[in-house]
């Protein structure tokens, strides 16, 4: 989604990118490293935001990236279609020492095409890569699952902040970049 601020001519990016993922994942703790670097060892955020908007400089540009955190909703009820509305990215997220939580990415995936009216950047995070003795889903897992659904791949840790911002980087510049090609 790209608009022009009129009078000044120049152009803004904002972009709405969801996270998404079974419950205790580190959903809100990925986006506390990444917007406030911050980290919550126990438990969640008590600032409860519905999303938390980051500018990022891509191509040497301002993007800003509104980044949607479920909030916990996902454990009492279905993700609600007004969540997922109008995103053009999404962090899909597993927690590597939780097996069942990458048994559920396909549902997740499912989720998000039935609800997303485009195709949505997605790149799937393997979180909490610092529990490596407690380990469940290995890297290679999760490489394969990437490729064979077209999705984006990265191992991160919120607790350690590794490659947390290059979570969202990536899929901020990726949209980006699918962007520029159709305007040009
Ligand atoms: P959400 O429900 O998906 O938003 O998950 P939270 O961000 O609330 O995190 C759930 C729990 O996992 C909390 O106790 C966090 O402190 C913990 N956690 C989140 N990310 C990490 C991580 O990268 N490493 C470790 N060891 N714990 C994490």
């Amino acid at each position: 989604m790209a608009f022009q601020s009129g009078e000044e001519q120049t152009e803004d990016y904002l972009f709405k990118v969801v996270l998404i993922g079974d419950s205790a994942v580190g959903k809100s703790n990925l986006l506390a490293r990444f917007a406030r670097d911050e980290f919550y060892p126990n438990s969640k955020s008590t600032i409860g935001v519905e999303f938390q908007t980051q500018k990022m400089e891509i191509n040497g540009k301002e993007v800003k990236a509104q980044i949607w955190d479920t909030a916990g909703q996902e454990r009492f009820r279905a993700v609600t279609s007004a969540y997922y509305r109008g995103a053009v990215g999404a962090l899909l997220v597993y927690d590597i020492s939780r097996r069942q939580t990458f048994d559920s990415i396909g549902r997740w995936l499912n989720e998000l095409q039935t609800h997303s009216d485009m195709n949505v950047v997605t790149i799937l995070v393997a979180n909490k890569s610092d529990l490596k003795d407690a380990r469940e889903v290995s890297t290679a897992e999760g490489k394969t699952l990437a490729e064979a659904q077209d999705l984006f791949f990265i191992e991160t840790s919120a607790l350690d902040s590794s490659n947390v911002s290059a979570a969202f980087q990536t899929v901020v510049r990726e949209i980006f970049n699918i962007l520029s090609r159709k305007v040009i």
